[in-house]
């Protein structure tokens, strides 16, 4: 998966392009400039909640409009960042970005609970702590981090013990993309998370697939059972989304719910009536 997305990457900035024959044109100065150009935005995803019937929280997501291919995905500079010590500037630019639209959401009468990816290995990275501690108690900020289960093992004991710092100023943890990947037990047993999100890649094909189906409901039924809330991601259709709630799930995210959008289109859908009805059609 990495070697992909690092060979997908490498052929999206492949220097020749850039009239740069000497190849010295990298990445690394591209991201740095395009984060101070506001080159970066980010688009929220709503967070259905099934037993308050409306939206609660959202995820950030990382957008690079970049000048000359337009809109770039997370999956294509994230892991490129993250190999050139790039993700900790990035992840900051994140933080306070999503620290500011919260209050604006607050603002405009929402209190939404913000959800950020945090990779893995930031959680050994004492700057990041030190810097991301500080704009969190200044602001009182209600995030959520997701942590990518395969990052975390890495480093376990100095990770766990700054999971431990940020839990102690509030933020919440949740483990993201659970099942895919490394998954493992240990991992569950060692983390102190509040939240777990089952990989779209089970609920997806779960209105399709009895067995996804089932490995839905028993990962529900283990999360519920170590005293997690557990969102579902990657919910597109109406019957997996009728599907999770009679399994008694927490949360549901997807397109169904609604696309990554950027902040205005967030606070129009919330402004509007509450509940799923308008949802399947936002
Ligand atoms: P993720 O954290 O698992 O985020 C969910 C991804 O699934 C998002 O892709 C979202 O657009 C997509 N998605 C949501 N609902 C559906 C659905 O119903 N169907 C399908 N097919 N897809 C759905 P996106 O925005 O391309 O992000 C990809 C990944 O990039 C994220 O996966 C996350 O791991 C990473 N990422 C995004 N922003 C950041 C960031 O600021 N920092 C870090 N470290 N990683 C980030
Ligand atoms: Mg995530
Ligand atoms: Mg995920
Ligand atoms: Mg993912």
């Amino acid at each position: 998966e990495q070697a992909r997305r690092t060979r997908r990457s490498a052929a999206l900035f492949n220097p020749s392009e850039y009239g740069d024959p000497g190849g010295n044109l990298s990445l690394i100065s591209e991201l740095m400039a395009a984060l101070r150009n506001g080159e970066f935005s980010l688009a929220y995803q709503p967070k259905y909640d099934f037993r308050a019937e409306g939206i609660t929280g959202v995820e950030a997501l990382a957008r690079w409009t970049h000048p000359r291919r337009g809109v770039v995905p997370p999956d294509l500079f994230v892991g490129m960042a993250e190999e050139t010590g790039h993700i900790r500037p990035l992840t900051e630019w994140v933080i306070r970005r999503a620290i500011v639209d919260q209050r604006a959401l607050a603002a405009a009468g929402h209190d939404i609970l913000m959800s950020v990816n945090i990779s893995g290995r930031l959680l050994t990275d004492e700057t990041f702590a030190e810097e991301v501690l500080a704009a969190i108690t200044e602001s009182g900020a209600r995030l959520c981090f997701e942590i990518t289960e395969t990052a975390v093992m890495d480093n376990s004991e100095r990770a766990l013990a700054m999971i431990g710092r940020f839990k102690d100023a509030g933020v919440c943890v949740s483990l993201d993309d659970y099942g895919s990947g490394l998954s493992s037990l240990a991992y569950l047993k060692r983390i102190p998370a509040d939240e777990l999100k089952i990989d779209k890649a089970f609920v997806m094909g779960m209105d399709k697939s009895s067995r996804d189906a089932l490995l839905v409901k028993s990962t529900i039924d283990l999360a519920h059972g170590l005293g997690l809330r557990i969102t579902a991601e990657g919910v597109e259709s109406p019957t997996t989304l009728a599907l999770l709630r009679g399994m008694g799930c927490d949360m549901a995210q997807g397109f169904l719910i609604g696309r990554p959008k950027p902040l205005h289109a967030l606070i129009e859908r919330l402004n509007g009536p509450a509940g799923l009805s308008t949802t399947a059609a936002a």
